[in-house]
C-alpha cells in the first residue's frame, strides 16, 4: 500500500525570526507555546510570528517524559550549554511527534546544537535557507481605498488620503 504520510514540521525560533514565510502546503506546523516569550510585541519578528499564527502554526507543549529525555541527551552530546529551553521544547515536540505512525517529521532549525541532537535521536530536520520552500517576500503596506502598494511603510495614503494596511506580498508583486 503507498498511503501518503502527513507531514510536520516543528520550527524554532530562528525559523520565525529569519523573516521568511514558510510554504508547506498540507503540512503541520508545530512550535512551542512558549515561543511568544522570545518575540517581542512590534517591529517585523511580531508580525512573521503572528502571520504564521493566523495562517498555520499550531503551538504545543511537549511531554514531560520527552523533556526528560532530551536532557538527558542534550547532556550526553554535549550540546546542553548551547540549547536554550526553548530549544529543548522543540526537540522534545519533535519526539513525541516521532512517535506517531504514518507521519513525517521534521525539524525547521539552522541551529548546529539542535541538528545535532536530532541527528543523534533519529529525528529529521531541515535548514531553513537550504530549504526549497521559503519564498521570499515582504512586509508592505498597501491602501484600503485605492489599493495602491507601498514599499514603504507608511499609514496614509499620499494619493486617496485613506489608511493602508499591512500585508505579505511577494517580492516580486511591489508595483513601487
Ligand atoms: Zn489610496
Amino acid at each position: 500500500m503507498n498511503k501518503d504520510k502527513k507531514k510536520i514540521f516543528i520550527i524554532d525560533t530562528s525559523a520565525i525570526l529569519s523573516g521568511k514565510p514558510l510554504s508547506f502546503g498540507n503540512a503541520e506546523l508545530i512550535t512551542t507555546i512558549n515561543i511568544e516569550q522570545e518575540i517581542k510585541p512590534g517591529g517585523r519578528d511580531y508580525l512573521n510570528y503572528i502571520y504564521l499564527k493566523e495562517k498555520c502554526l499550531i503551538l504545543k507543549t511537549p511531554s514531560k517524559d520527552s523533556l526528560k529525555k532530551i536532557k538527558e541527551t542534550i547532556e550526553k552530546t554535549g550540546d546542553i550549554d548551547r540549547l536554550s529551553i526553548f530549544d529543548t521544547e522543540i526537540l522534545a515536540i519533535a519526539f513525541d511527534e516521532n512517535k506517531q505512525k504514518d507521519v513525517e517529521v521534521a525539524i525547521l532549525t539552522d541551529d548546529y546544537s539542535i541538528q545535532n541532537v536530532a541527528t543523534y535521536l533519529k529525528i529529521k530536520f531541515n535548514s531553513i535557507n537550504q530549504n526549497g520552500i521559503i519564498k521570499k517576500f515582504k512586509w508592505i503596506s498597501r491602501c484600503r481605498g485605492c489599493g495602491k502598494k507601498f514599499k514603504d511603510n507608511i499609514s496614509i495614503c499620499p494619493i486617496c488620503g485613506s489608511d493602508t494596511k499591512k500585508i505579505v506580498i511577494k517580492k516580486e508583486e511591489i508595483d513601487e
